[in-house]
Order: structure tokens, then sequence, then C-alpha cells
């Protein structure tokens, strides 16, 4: 199973502004400097050696993830900004010949979840069939509103591929390639739902737009047997502890509660994301760092801890995909 990050910012788009990137410029060239590069065939080396939040930006697109199928066309997690890249690549394959076949599930319809649809080229592809399943059971509704002539020049209708909505239930559903997908409610305004892939023994969960608090921590071994044993958790950790207080029921998490929750749980891997869209990168990178510390002070192995970014991926298993 390959999961790929599209777009990782929470709430609304955030791309980097001019002032932000004046100051990343500052940061590289004093370590240019401290490190004397005069050849540039050390270039590479030298990027490398930069700390993480001059060496990338973390992203500006709003939610968006891929999750390899067996069969090589990928299940798509929301459609937040970061769909429109993913789908400017699948047009190099089927979809761009009119023979895709995608199936997108959404978490919940808030914008920065859908904004992207529209933008989404193998929607306006004939002979491609995008399959969305969601529990939400009015989610076609949902998605033709935000596409009404008021909001935008060509309806839901309109486009020429194949859409079929599938309402979910609490049973699981086994895909062809023998991947099986669940749900669980999360709360958060609204609702939303986290899902769970399973495929070959390994388990990745994706739980975005939530909050979690230490009344959930309490709970363990009851509704929230969900989350345990993941290989791969993707989470939402919005926040800074400090701002997730003046932020109590938003819907968001902390990323310290975030790492507390994924060590009650036994998760392998955790991936913090929805990044508040305030945050610069090296705020960001802060956060990260910050969150590293309160797990070795819990003084626990697990579970290996990530911040998403725009293009990473992670490889669960050695199926190929
Ligand atoms: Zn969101
Ligand atoms: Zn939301």
């Amino acid at each position: 199973m390959l999961i790929h990050l599209h777009g990782v910012r929470g709430s609304i788009a955030a791309p980097v502004r001019n002032e932000e990137y004046r100051q990343k410029l500052h940061g590289v060239l004093r370590h240019a400097i401290g490190a004397k590069l005069s050849d540039p065939a050390d270039i590479d080396d030298f990027i490398r050696a930069l700390p993480m939040d001059l060496r990338y930006v973390f992203g500006g697109d709003t939610t968006c993830v891929s999750v390899s199928r067996g069969d090589g066309l990928p299940f798509i997690l929301d459609c937040g900004t970061g769909i429109r890249s993913l789908g400017d690549s699948l047009m190099n394959g089927p979809c761009g010949q009119g023979q895709g076949e995608i199936v997108i599930f959404h978490t919940h319809t808030h914008w920065d979840h859908i904004v992207g649809l529209p933008f989404f080229k193998p929607l306006y592809i004939p002979g491609n069939t995008i399959h969305f399943y969601s529990p939400f059971e009015d989610v076609e509704t949902r998605l033709m509103r935000q596409m009404l002539d008021q909001f935008f020049p060509v309806t839901l209708e309109s486009t020429l591929s194949k859409k079929e909505f599938h309402p979910m239930d609490n049973k699981p559903i086994t895909f062809s390639d023998g991947t099986i997908v669940d749900f669980h409610p999360l709360r958060h305004p609204g609702g939303s739902f986290a899902f769970r892939f399973r495929r070959n023994g390994k388990i990745f969960i994706f739980a975005t737009d939530a909050e979690f608090t230490g009344e959930d921590l309490e709970s363990v071994g009851s509704r929230h047997d969900f989350f345990h044993n993941a290989d791969l958790l993707i989470m939402d950790a919005q926040y800074s502890l400090d701002d997730s207080f003046s932020k109590f029921d938003w819907g968001h998490t902390s990323f310290t509660m975030a790492v507390n929750c994924a060590v009650r749980w036994n998760v392998k891997n955790l991936v913090l994301t929805h990044h508040e869209p305030s945050y610069s990168d090296s705020r960001l990178y802060e956060n990260y760092q910050q969150a590293i510390e309160h797990k070795n002070l819990m003084k626990v192995q697990k579970p290996r801890l990530f911040i998403a970014r725009e293009g990473m991926q992670f490889q669960l298993g050695s199926e190929k995909t």
C-alpha cells in the first residue's frame, strides 16, 4: 500500500508568501556562508543537510491523500486543493484516455475538503467513472451545490465522466483488489469520519478534522478500538497545545494530544497533518520538534513521528503498487 500526500493544510489553502520566502532565503544563505559553499557540485549535499523547514515547504494545498490500489489506480481521500495536481498526473494514465475508474472517499464536506473537485481533470473526461463513498448520504447534493452556476462556470451534472454515489453503512467494504475499508465517526462541527484501509495485513488510518481530548484516552478499549495497531495513522494535529486551549470545540486536535492518542493506540507511525493556515514552515518545524520532545518524555519507542508535507509518500508492506 503506497500512501501519497497531495494536500496537508487545514481550513484554507495557504501558499507561501513573499515575506516567508525571503526569510527562507536568508536562512539558506546563512547556512551557505557557514558551510563555505563554493562548488556547485556540493549543492545537493548542502540542501540535504539543511534543517527541514528550509529544505522543504510543508505545503499550502488543502487535504487530499491517495492510497494505491492493488490494480494501479488510487483511492482518493478528500478533494481539497491538493487533488488538482493529483488529477493532472492521473491524466497521464487511463484517466487521460477515458478509461479511468477512481474511488473517492469524503471525510466530510467542509470547503477545504471539496473545493478542489471542480479542478480535477479526470472529472471532465467521458468514459471515466468516479465512485464517491461517504457515510453522509447526501454527498451528491452537497457537491452539486458547490458547482451551481453562482459559484462555478460548470455544473457537476454537465461534467462528462460517469459518477456513482455510494452511501456507506456500518459494514466494511471489500474492494476487488482485496482492500477492506471501514469508517469511524469523529468529533467535529457537522461531523466527520475516519477511514481505515486494510490490505495484506497492513493497516492505514486517515483521521482528520477531529477533536480528540483527554476523555478519549480514558475510553480506550471501547469505541476507540478502531484506531488500535495502525501501521500508519495520518491524524489531525492542527494546533499547538497553547492554541488548542483557546480553540476548544473548534473540531481539531493539538499535536501533543495526537501523540498521546497514537501512543495509547499502539500506532507504529504517526503523521501530523491539517496544518493551521497561519503557521509558517518554521513554526510547523518547531511544533514537530516539540512533538518529538513530548514523545521522548513519555519514554516510548512508538510511534515514529512525521510531520505531513506535500509529496510525502509511505510504503506499507512490500507489495508492488
Ligand atoms: Zn478541514
Ligand atoms: Zn472540517
